[in-house]
């Protein structure tokens, strides 16, 4: 793992942001502890995986189709991926946060609470999402990475969160 210290990657509010086992923080060298090292060690094995996933899948399209364009699947499906595991987390329940954000509210202020309540959905969706939930529980087990499934944020899809508030 190489990590990049610098003042603009990731943005504002992340502290470190991996691509492929490159890590950038914007948290000086002292304060990466070995739990963040090893938190981003998951999201290094879920990139590969992901990436290997994509190029099955490319190379498949591209015989089936007998065309190279499928080749693009392997940048487009790891981001397609994540994106499916964002809006799970975003749009099937548990719902977050809608009865603290619009219970007892009258109906002007109910409007009013939609751009709050979108911006906790979008964070509860970052922070509870498989591969952030997969690295967040086992980055305080040393032995993590001997035993880990191959492929093992795909479990946390069905192991999802209780919230507060639903
Ligand atoms: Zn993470």
């Amino acid at each position: 793992m190489k990590i990049v210290y610098n003042k603009y990657i990731p943005f504002k509010g992340f502290g470190l942001m991996n691509i492929l086992d490159l890590v950038f923080s914007r948290r000086p060298e002292n304060e990466i502890t070995l739990v963040s090292k090893r938190h981003e060690k998951t999201h290094t094995y879920q990139q590969y995986e992901l990436l290997m996933i994509a190029s099955i899948i490319s190379l498949v399209l591209c015989n089936i189709y007998a065309s190279w364009g499928y080749l693009l699947g392997v940048l487009i499906i790891p981001f397609a991926i994540y994106i499916a595991a964002f809006l799970i987390e975003a749009f099937i329940p548990p719902y977050h946060n809608a009865k603290e954000c619009f219970d007892g509210k009258c109906f002007c202020n109910k409007i009013k609470a939609i751009p709050t309540w979108l911006g906790k959905v979008w964070m509860d969706a970052y922070r509870d999402n498989c591969f952030e939930r997969e690295a967040n529980m086992n980055e305080r087990n040393v032995n993590y990475h001997i035993h880990r499934r191959w492929c093992g944020w795909a479990w946390y899809i069905l192991k999802r969160n209780k919230r507060k508030g639903k």
